[in-house]
Parts: C-alpha cells; sequence; structure tokens
C-alpha cells in the first residue's frame, strides 16, 4: 500500500514511525514536507546558543503514558529529558497571582478580590437557583462561570487579548474540559488565603534537555530520513482511480495533515459548497519572539499569563531557559513571548515587539538593559478558533474527505485543539486502521 503522508509535523512523522513499525514496507511510506526540516509547530530554534520553540514554549505531558514514553524512548530515552514542576502564575500589576485565577484570589489586592468573590458566589447562586444551562456564547458563558468580577478582571481581558475577536462571536463548547471547575468552596478559600490547588493536571511535565521540543520531531525524523522529502510542497492533489496523486504521483492511500483551509486550493474538484467551508474554518496565527536576557538566574516560572493591556500585547510569556539548563549560555537566561492574531488578518504592526518590550517593563519584568537580542518567527496556523460556524464547517469538510477517501490527521488536518500527545495518539489509532486495511489487501 503506497502510502503518502502530506505534512512532517509530529502528526505525519508519529504515522509513519507507526506504519513502519506496524510492519508497512518502509519504502512504500512517504512524507511530503513544504519546509525545508520536519518538525512543524513543534519546531524550536537556536540562535547565538539561545533555544526556543517557534510556535510557542511546548512542554510534554499526557495522560496516556504509553504515548509520552513512545515519544521520549523516540527521542533519546528518559535521560534525555528534563523533569519540572509546573509553576504558572498571573500577573496581575505588581503582584503574582496562582494560577488559575479563581484559586489566587487571595493574591489579589483586597478590592479586586472582593469583587471576583461576590461575582463568583452570586453567579454560583444564579445557577443553583435557576438551573440554567451553559449559554453557548463564551462572552455570556464566562459570566455565568465566574461572574462580573473574575470576568472583568482576568477572563475578558485575556481571552480577548488571545481570540483577536469579540467573545461573543466565540462558541462556549470548546471550554468543556479545558476551564477548570474549582468547587465553590475552593474558591472561597483562596479569597481568604489558604491556598488550593485547582488544576493538578500537568502539575509536572518534560522537556528535552537539547535541542528544545524539536528534539522529540527530530528523534522521529532521524528514522525515517528515507522516507521524508523535505522542501517539497504538495501543490496538486487529483483522485486517480481508488487512490490519489500527490503531484503528478500516484498513490494507493494520502493522509493529509495539512490545514483543511488550505485544501480548496490544492485538491481537484471540491464541490464549491465544502470548499466555502474549508475556507471558512477560522484559526489565529501566533508572532513568537525570543528575547535573549544578560541576566543570571529567573524566578522559578514556568510561564504567565499577561492579562492586561497595559502589559502589552503578549498574552503569555514562557521562562524558556527554566525549561532546560540547555537552552540558555551559562549565566543567561530568555524570555519567550506570544502574540496571537487574526489567521486571515494582518500581520501584527511592525513595533509589535517594542510594545510587546515596553509592557513587560511596564509589568516590571524586564530591564531593557537586560536584553542582548530578540528573535521572531510567525506560525500562521497555531490556534483553532471555535466560532459558532466551526462545528458545521468542520462537519462539511470531514464528510466529504470521507467521501472521496482522503484521510485528514492533525491539528489543523482536522481542525482539533490537539497538543502534540494528542496528535500521537491519533496517528497510533489510524495506523492501526491502515495496517488493518493493508493486511485486508
Ligand atoms: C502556542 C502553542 C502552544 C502549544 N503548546 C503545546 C504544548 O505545550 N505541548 C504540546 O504537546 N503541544 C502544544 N501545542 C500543540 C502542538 O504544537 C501541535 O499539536 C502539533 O505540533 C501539531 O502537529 P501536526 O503535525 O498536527 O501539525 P503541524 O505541526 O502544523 O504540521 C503540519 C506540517 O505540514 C506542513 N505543510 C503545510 N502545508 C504544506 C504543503 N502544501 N505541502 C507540504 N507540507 C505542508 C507544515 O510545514 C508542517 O510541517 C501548542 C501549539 C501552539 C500553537
Amino acid at each position: 500500500m503506497k502510502t503518502a503522508i502530506l505534512g512532517a509535523g509530529v502528526s505525519g512523522l508519529a504515522l509513519a514511525r507507526f506504519l513502519v513499525e506496524g510492519g508497512l514496507a518502509s519504502s512504500d511510506v512517504h512524507l511530503f514536507e513544504a519546509a525545508p526540516s520536519a518538525g512543524g509547530l513543534c519546531a524550536s530554534k537556536t540562535v547565538d546558543g539561545f533555544t526556543y520553540d517557534v510556535a510557542g514554549g511546548h512542554i510534554l505531558f499526557s495522560k496516556d503514558a504509553e504515548a509520552m514514553a513512545w515519544m521520549k524512548a523516540n527521542a533519546g530515552g528518559e535521560a534525555a529529558f528534563v523533569r519540572r514542576d509546573r509553576n504558572t502564575k498571573i500577573r496581575f500589576e505588581d503582584r503574582w497571582v496562582h494560577y488559575p485565577f479563581e484559586n489566587g484570589l487571595g493574591d489579589l489586592p483586597p478590592r479586586a478580590n472582593y469583587e471576583c468573590l461576590a461575582g463568583y458566589v452570586q453567579a454560583w447562586h444564579e445557577r443553583q437557583v435557576s438551573g440554567s444551562a451553559a449559554p453557548r456564547d463564551f462572552a455570556t458563558w464566562i459570566r455565568w462561570r465566574f461572574g462580573d468580577g473574575i470576568a472583568e478582571h482576568f477572563m475578558d481581558p485575556y481571552n480577548e487579548k488571545i481570540w483577536k475577536r469579540p467573545l461573543s462571536e466565540i462558541s462556549s463548547d470548546w471550554v468543556a474540559g479545558r476551564v477548570p471547575d474549582a468547587p465553590v468552596a475552593d474558591v472561597l478559600k483562596a479569597a481568604v488565603g489558604l491556598r488550593t490547588e485547582g488544576y493538578t493536571h500537568q502539575a509536572i511535565f518534560y522537556y528535552p534537555r537539547h535541542g528544545g521540543f524539536q528534539a522529540i520531531t527530530d528523534g522521529l525524523a532521524a528514522q525515517l530520513a528515507g522516507n521524508l522529502r523535505l522542501s517539497t510542497p504538495v501543490t496538486s492533489l487529483q483522485r486517480a482511480g481508488d487512490g490519489w496523486k500527490v503531484n503528478g504521483e500516484a498513490f494507493d492511500r494520502v493522509v493529509s495533515t495539512l490545514p483543511l483551509t488550505d485544501l480548496p486550493a490544492l485538491v481537484e474538484g471540491v464541490p464549491s459548497g465544502v470548499a466555502e467551508a474549508m475556507r471558512g474554518l477560522a484559526f489565529n496565527s501566533i508572532l513568537c519572539f525570543l528575547v535573549a536576557l544578560d541576566r543570571a538566574e529567573h524566578p522559578d516560572l514556568s510561564w504567565i499569563y499577561l492579562p492586561h493591556p497595559s502589559q502589552g500585547p503578549a498574552n503569555r510569556v514562557t521562562y524558556m531557559s527554566n525549561y532546560s539548563p540547555n537552552n540558555a549560555p551559562a549565566g543567561r537566561t530568555s524570555f519567550l513571548c506570544e502574540v496571537t492574531y487574526d489567521g486571515r488578518g494582518a500581520k501584527p504592526a511592525a513595533d509589535t515587539e517594542e510594545q510587546v518590550l515596553r509592557g513587560l517593563e511596564h509589568a516590571g519584568l524586564l530591564r531593557r538593559e537586560e536584553v542582548l537580542f530578540t528573535d521572531a518567527v510567525h506560525s500562521r496556523h497555531a490556534y483553532v478558533v471555535f466560532d459558532h460556524a466551526y462545528a458545521e464547517r468542520r462537519a462539511a469538510a470531514l464528510g466529504w474527505l470521507a467521501e472521496v477517501g482522503l484521510t485528514p490527521l492533525g491539528r489543523f488536518g482536522r481542525f482539533e485543539y490537539d497538543n502534540s500527545d494528542a496528535c500521537v495518539i491519533k496517528a497510533r489509532a489510524l495506523a492501526a486502521e491502515l495496517l488493518a486495511e493493508a493486511a485486508r489487501g
């Protein structure tokens, strides 16, 4: 079964590895990758001894121990990883607030603490009395779930920064299971200063000792040297009998991890309604930039959230040099700043970097004389945006792909909010299906 896998991010690489491990002839597995190296969103970059993850700080964690062990084993084994305690905070004026915010109310100034607590209790009470169902739009959902105080002090400004559109345009469906649901007793305790944890998921994470997060995809790619066609963008996909032609070459089976939004331009014969659905799927892009610092030590933080406009346009800053001692030269440290923008909008203004640095100075996190240099990378597809048309558009896209036998996989191949471990888990499941199919002939 001659198989083409489009895209050599972690999804495409993992699928190729599982197919070969499962017995498919290596010579039948072909990976097309537009970029000169594999990795996709898991890629990292090293500049003058400073290493950073180009699509935002990445950590390895998973509820699926087998998938995580497989990722580590493919990248040098346990010894090649640093084990870290997650320590994340929200910067609120000149204070550090425990994350998640509702478990950190006691860290706030008294008035904000009171407003957040009063709103939380009121919202909780209203839900008890009315038994109201979760509102469908995210803006209303935030107030229904957290109350006015937390909405105004944290949830609204933070989410507006990251999603770059009115929150009423976003569906609340995606929050289920993603936003922690703190019991009211925990929030009351937190407000009077009794520490409650709130979010034990990802309490511990792993990170490659050398080479940034990309060490994981490098490890996979190293075993696929004969299968990888780098710097080979897919420019056309045509049906040919039961299979497909990729750039004119025939394959029995094609698996695409390319963004669904890009397929109408590549695939011949997409019906206009399906093409419109694919093109209409909303996403955000990201500008990530490294700030190399002449600073010997950072506080023991993993990453921080910057909710307020006065803190500049970055929504999140990763303490990149804390992830691995090899992410910065000895005696130096680094930040990684993330700024999102609408995937169909203009790139952020030329002075964005300057605004971010000013914001960090204002937040008391940086002194200008510490900055050695910065280095920036844009990633076009970074976040799936769950607007109200998402479910319908995605169903139209995936439905048609199933009909024509073009198999989608990956974060933007299926438009799902997946981390790299979920990509591996889904690649493993798809490989099992394809191997069974190959065995049946
Ligand atoms: C800000 C941010 C933070 C994240 N944090 C974490 C984290 O902490 N932990 C974690 O596990 N995950 C994290 N993720 C998610 C993780 O990056 C993704 O789940 C994963 O990298 C997606 O892999 P993929 O292979 O599905 O897609 P991609 O990595 O997007 O791979 C698709 C590949 O297709 C290639 N391609 C595109 N068009 C063409 C074409 N026409 N022809 C050929 N090739 C093409 C691209 O170059 C790319 O290599 C984060 C993501 C973001 C954006």
